[in-house]
């Protein structure tokens, strides 16, 4: 049988050391060990050691793991709102943070940089009309509600391809030192730099940018976002049973999780995150920025297909959206005849566009035969 390339947004491709560390592994029976013995806390230990070295997370940051992204999300919401949240929508997934909070009965308040009636009010805000460089301070010009206590959004939209730049976020967060911010950044992980310092939570899973199989999520915190959770807590009301900011933070001094995690797969990250480190992150960024870019200078030169964010600032490098006039499934079955997969567009737009993913462990050979074969 042919391996296939998965260019597809999530899961997608597994890094090429995954097999490896997995077969070791069942060597030394990981999936059978106690996760409160000391083997465990072992791989915790490096797990923990090798995210803080690759993503540069200060030692004041807590690293707790979860099951998944929406539970980084559900989490976020539980600890860090006790009444209201602010939510910068460019898609489905800062939709869905958005939702999490109103499931919880907080008062959430939404801003969609996608939406027609913010088109008029701002002129050009969606990426996708805009052409001018216009894009900027749109972030940190933003106002904020009083009330609001986080400011919640996601700096990769998976599903539109929207990119939020670092450095806008952090604008806003200096605009409004007082509120908390929480970021997701499943699909840019570990392309982008994130300043830890000036973000209270950040989270991920590992499926996408990281290369490993579903089922693991990681979220990092700092000490403002544990107090709050205590604060929130000591009002009484409910912050998460057994995984709350309390519990998890108990747990991860000791090097355990308070259930019984996915130890395979914190096995497989420690791993692979290890493996990135000996590759270098500048390597693995400059090596994604060239295959961004003979994506995007492909597809701003095709007659027919074309990126859907057009402005530059804007543009996701990891996940990149192409409109395609309801061509999507004529080109997936074309692509799957190479032994190519990637992904059809997000709900209502999957017959109209294809999503490419620009992950560390695709080769920039795979993405020249993946140019090649439209
Ligand atoms: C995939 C994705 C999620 C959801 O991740 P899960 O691991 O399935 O919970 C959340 N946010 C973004 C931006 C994503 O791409």
């Amino acid at each position: 049988m042919v391996k296939k390339i998965y260019f597809t947004v999530g899961p997608s491709q597994v890094y090429p050391t995954v097999k490896r560390h997995i077969l070791k592994a069942l060597e030394e029976d990981i999936p059978s060990i106690n996760h409160r013995g000391p083997k465990f806390a072992k791989i915790l230990e490096e797990t923990t050691s090798n995210l803080r070295k690759l993503l540069g997370i200060p030692d004041a940051s807590h690293i707790f793991f979860l099951s998944c992204a929406l539970e980084g999300m559900e989490r976020v919401i539980q600890n860090m709102v006790y009444k209201s949240s602010f939510h910068i929508i460019t898609g489905a997934f800062s939709k869905k943070f958005y939702q999490t909070a109103l499931d919880y009965q907080r008062k959430a308040v939404s801003i969609s940089l996608t939406s027609s009636a913010y088109k008029k009010k701002a002129k050009s805000i969606t990426p996708n009309i805009m052409s001018e460089g216009s894009q900027n301070d749109i972030i940190s010009n933003l106002k904020i509600p009083k009330e609001v206590e986080l400011i919640a959004l996601t700096q990769n939209e998976t599903s539109t391809g929207i990119s939020i730049p670092m450095d806008d976020i952090y604008k806003l967060k200096e605009k409004y030192p007082e509120k908390l911010i929480a970021i997701d950044v499943v699909s840019s992980v570990p392309y982008v730099d994130i300043d830890f310092k000036k973000i209270d939570a950040v989270f991920f899973s590992v499926q996408k940018g990281l290369g490993l199989p579903a089922g693991l999520g990681v979220l990092v915190v700092n000490e403002k976002a544990i107090r709050k959770g205590e604060d929130i807590k000591d009002k009484g009301v409910s912050v998460g049973s057994y995984h709350c900011f309390k519990s998890l933070l108990e747990k991860a001094k000791v090097f355990q999780t308070p259930a019984t995690p996915n130890v395979l797969n914190i096995y497989l990250l420690g791993k692979v995150l290890g493996d990135m480190r000996k590759v270098g992150l500048g390597k693995i960024k400059k090596d994604i920025d060239a295959k961004a870019k003979l994506i995007y200078e492909y597809f701003d030169n095709h007659k027919e297909l074309k990126p859907a964010v057009q402005d530059s600032a804007w543009r996701s490098q990891t996940t990149i959206i192409v409109n395609t006039q309801g061509k999507t499934k004529k080109i997936l079955e074309k692509l799957t005849k190479k032994g190519i997969v990637i992904s059809k567009g997000y709900g209502d737009k999957k017959d109209d566009q294809i999503r490419i993913a620009n992950f560390p462990a695709h080769k920039i050979v795979d993405v020249k035969k993946l140019l090649k074969s439209f």
